[in-house]
């Protein structure tokens, strides 16, 4: 293995002797940043034991929940501002205004406490507590907004792109900046491409602006042109419609947040078009999510779940044997009162954390 500089580091592999409580385990050290922004990416693929299991393929996730934002949106959030500083559309002691779901905006409220910026998120009022919250322990500044289609001009990202407008402060405009595509593009698309050793058939994940999907599925085809790309969205999304049929056109609704696209944004572009595109149920997404969480240890929001979904359906299409990666957005606890609470799932008659109906501890 090679060693790389990365931060003020090389990277370290260290291997357990004989006679270790593990022996061969092996720790591979590289993880000395200097800030924040050097500790965006670079997050490990995890085998999805289940999903493999069931459908003969190797499934992987990315453990986007691991940037230290919290999702895979500090990405984009690192590239909108450090593109900006580059132009000169943000200066020292500069306002950035964006609309977001709300992981966009907590990884453009963090990097912007490093760099010394004023932050002014608007979100639709629909969006979690915990997301609303953590916005607000970063220091954000919070414009809730009913939640009303892109097409109305109170639509919280077009709301944002005024706002900014009137105050001379940086729109950061994810859905319509190409460099959130970009950050894909340089940086996921290329760590999945080296994890795998190219070893990859497919990857696929849901669009909320697009970034993800449309940039690494353009690194990963400029490796790769036979590699199957999968858009699988939620219900009510328009673009599995559009990919398969040419109109955009939504049926059904979901409790999903940050996914979920009516349109074509420019993060997405004209040029890109998946291989296959599929609508995931929530109750499959809320069943995956579950069973991530109660067989495999990991906790993380429906957006995953419906990921993970996605890739099983993808697999069964491509059959056995073939390596698939997908994307692990972020934590289930940015969603506790919805995801975690038995009350509002069955009134969503969605599957439900059997663990947690009872709530009383037996102490024998
Ligand atoms: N999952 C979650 C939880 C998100 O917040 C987002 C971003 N809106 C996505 C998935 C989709 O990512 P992208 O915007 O790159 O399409």
């Amino acid at each position: 293995a090679a060693r790389v500089a990365r931060g003020s580091q090389e990277a370290v592999l260290i291997t357990m002797a004989e006679g270790a409580l593990f022996p061969g385990r092996k720790v591979i050290v590289d993880n000395v940043y200097d800030s924040f922004a050097d500790a965006v990416g670079n997050t490990p693929l995890i085998k999805l034991t289940k999903a493999s299991a069931e459908t003969g393929c190797t499934i992987y996730g990315k453990m986007e929940f691991l940037n230290p934002g919290g999702s895979v949106k500090d990405r984009a959030a690192l590239y909108l501002i450090e593109d900006a500083e580059r132009r000169g559309l943000l200066k020292p002691g500069g306002i950035i205004v964006e609309g977001t779901a709300g992981n966009t905006g907590i990884g453009l409220a963090l990097i912007a406490r490093c760099k010394g910026y004023r932050t002014i998120i608007v979100i639709p009022n629909t969006q979690s507590e915990e997301k609303k919250q953590m916005l607000r322990i970063a220091g954000a500044e919070l414009v809730e907004v009913p939640a009303v289609p892109y097409r109305n001009p109170n639509n919280y990202a077009r709301l944002a792109g005024r706002l900014a407008e009137q105050m001379g402060a940086f729109w950061a405009n994810q859905f319509d900046n190409p460099v959130n595509r970009l950050a894909h593009i340089e940086t996921t698309g290329p760590e999945i491409w080296q994890q795998t050793g190219g070893k990859l058939d497919a990857f696929s994940c849901a669009i909320g602006t697009g970034g993800t999907l449309s940039g690494c599925a353009s690194y990963l085809r400029s490796q790769k042109p036979d590699i199957t790309i999968g858009l699988t969205d939620p219900a009510g999304a328009a673009l599995v419609h559009y990919y398969n049929h040419g109109e955009l056109k939504g049926e059904g609704s979901s409790i999903s947040e940050g996914i979920g696209q009516g349109r074509v944004t420019k993060a997405i572009g004209e040029d890109f078009k998946p291989d296959v595109a599929l609508t995931i149920s929530d109750s499959e997404g809320m069943e995956w999510a579950l069973q991530l969480l109660e067989e495999e240890g990991l906790c993380v929001g429906i957006s995953s779940g419906i990921n993970v979904a996605g890739a099983v359906h993808l697999a069964r299409q491509l059959g056995p044997g073939h390596t698939l990666v997908t994307i692990l957005c972020d934590l289930g606890t940015r969603y506790s009162a919805k995801l975690f609470n038995p009350v509002f799932l069955s009134s969503k008659k969605l599957p439900s954390p059997t663990w947690l109906e009872s709530t009383e501890v037996s102490p024998e």
